[in-house]
């Protein structure tokens, strides 16, 4: 029999995206609906969602506050998509105010309030739809403080539901006063260094990773790294504590959007048999950002592709290693090829990028900016994707770019290990070939000798080139594999909670 799942997130695209997060809330349910399980979503009604194609449900959802302080009274709204339930809470004084977590300039002080409701929400929405979830599945910091609901205040009701919290990325570990605790009616006997508590601070995080049934983080190797003190981010000691409970899943991705044979953002498709389709994009896109096509058409008119094309899609910042790139890109820039990059993030980051690009127009695009459209085009038309991150808890792009036949330049570091297979000369005859390219020192040097290495085989070795195309357009990174995994997690937090 098929299992009841109430996944709880702050993101969850195509309704809430600010990163992989809500891709995965996207995906993953979408996947695991499909083997069977009865599956739904709670996400805030944000601002941005538009309402007329939801229904209302016709009586409002009380969510109940600290002692003697009443309830929050939300509008929730509901759709069906793909087999799976979305329920969407509306509580304007929290959630329509035209971001997620932050606005672009400042920093919001309400936010254990915003999610926590969600998190108590969730089980008020399961009494009203008379839904006994046998999963609750919270997400990053946002929802952890879920599993802490449900081994508390909520047990009774809810004994013989397993919770599972997934973190996505480690490094967001907001802190909060007591205050806003009891103001979410969460015992203050949590506030204890093994549960809630850290250097006389509310951390959800914390709370929610010493009480959830099950762990789980977004692929193998930083699963592995976590559990280190130089990867752990303050938490390996709780992380190693919970190791026996505690697994790396690899995300996948939506193969049905992300597909070079249908996707509508494409001018035109292709695939690992015919990449015909795949120079045209590049033009088209070449055209799209306004680079000059460089060494594009020779002169007999016949179209020769003669300068190697190096993209980013990327949010701006150290975690994604955008620094140790803009330091890099003088010499960079010295490689004969041509680069778009699309982002946004820290201002500094931003400018020194707008900086580079109105020095070099010939050579670097920069789009600063959220634009899914274009960021479809650039994995289709770029020959090369470059990702320097610092730390990558999975990392989507890089599994986008090979599909995409644009072989990935990625820092060895957690998911990127996992998904991207090193380029191997000696083995190029078979299929061996690798998948992209890797490298471990996070230094401009190391960034420039690889992204060198890479442009070299693109010029002067275009059979290895292709075969490497071929691997990566083939591999399976699709969301079926990652679900399976995910059911027996569930089924693994469910032994252990029912016995
Ligand atoms: P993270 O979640 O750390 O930002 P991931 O690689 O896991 O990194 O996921 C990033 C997702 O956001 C991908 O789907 C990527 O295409 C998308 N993305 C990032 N920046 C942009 C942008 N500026 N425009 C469009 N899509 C973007």
């Amino acid at each position: 029999m098929g299992l009841c799942i109430l996944h709880v997130a702050s993101e969850c695209a195509p309704f809430a995206k600010v990163g992989g997060l809500g891709d995965v809330v996207h995906a993953l349910p979408i996947a695991t609906a499909a083997l069977g399980h009865d599956v739904r979503v709670l996400l805030p009604r944000y601002d941005w969602i538009d309402t007329r194609d939801l229904r209302k449900h016709a009586r409002p959802l009380g969510i109940p506050l600290g002692e003697g302080q009443g309830e929050v009274w939300c509008a929730v709204y509901e759709k069906h998509i793909r087999n799976v339930t979305y329920y969407f809470l509306e509580h304007d004084a929290f959630y329509a105010r035209g971001y997620v977590y932050d606005p672009k300039s400042g920093f919001t002080s309400d936010n254990l309030l915003r999610f926590g409701t969600l998190c108590r929400a969730a089980f008020q929405i399961a009494r009203s739809q008379h839904f006994m979830p046998d999963i609750f599945h919270a997400h990053d910091w946002p929802c952890a403080l879920l599993p802490v609901m449900l081994n508390t205040t909520e047990s009774e009701v809810f004994g013989g539901s397993a919770s599972v919290l997934t973190i996505h990325n480690l490094a967001h570990q907001p802190r909060f006063p007591l205050w806003d605790l009891l103001n979410l009616d969460v015992p203050a006997s949590e506030f204890r260094g093994d549960s809630l508590e850290s250097e006389g601070a509310v951390h959800p995080l914390k709370g929610g990773l010493y009480h959830a049934t099950k762990l789980t983080t977004v692929s193998p190797t930083y699963a592995r790294e976590i559990r280190t003190p130089a990867g752990g981010v303050g938490l390996d000691p709780v992380l190693d504590f919970r190791g026996a409970d505690f697994v790396g899943i690899l995300n996948g991705i939506d193969a049905h959007e992300w597909n070079p044979e249908t996707d509508p953002y494409l001018p035109t498709h292709f695939s690992a048999r015919d990449l015909a389709g795949k120079a045209k994009c590049k033009r088209a896109l070449l055209r799209e950002v306004g680079l000059g096509e460089m060494g594009l058409s020779g002169p007999s008119g016949k179209a020769k592709n003669k300068t190697p094309l190096v993209a980013m899609v990327s949010r701006l910042n150290e975690q994604k290693g955008m620094d140790v790139m803009l330091a890099a890109m003088p010499e960079l820039l010295k490689l004969d090829a041509q680069w778009v990059v699309l982002g946004a993030g820290d201002s500094e980051l931003e400018q020194g990028l707008r900086n580079l690009a109105e020095q070099f127009p010939d050579q670097l695009r920069v789009h600063i900016g959220f634009d899914e459209g274009l960021a479809h085009r650039i994995e289709a038309g770029a020959d090369v994707f470059l990702m320097p991150s610092r730390y990558e808890p999975c990392g989507l792009n890089q599994m986008y770019s090979q599909r995409y036949g644009t072989l990935p330049i990625v820092r060895a570091t957690g998911g990127l290990v996992d998904t991207v297979t090193q380029c191997d000369l000696e083995n190029s005859s078979d299929n061996k070939a690798g998948t992209g390219f890797l490298f471990n020192d996070l230094t401009p040097e190391a960034l420039v000798n690889t992204v060198g290495w890479a442009l070299e085989i693109w010029r002067k070795q275009p059979e290895t080139w292709r075969r490497m195309q071929q691997a990566a357009m083939s591999r399976n990174f699709d969301w079926s594999v990652s679900a399976k995994e995910y059911v027996r997690v569930y089924e693994w937090a469910l032994a252990a909670k029912r016995g």
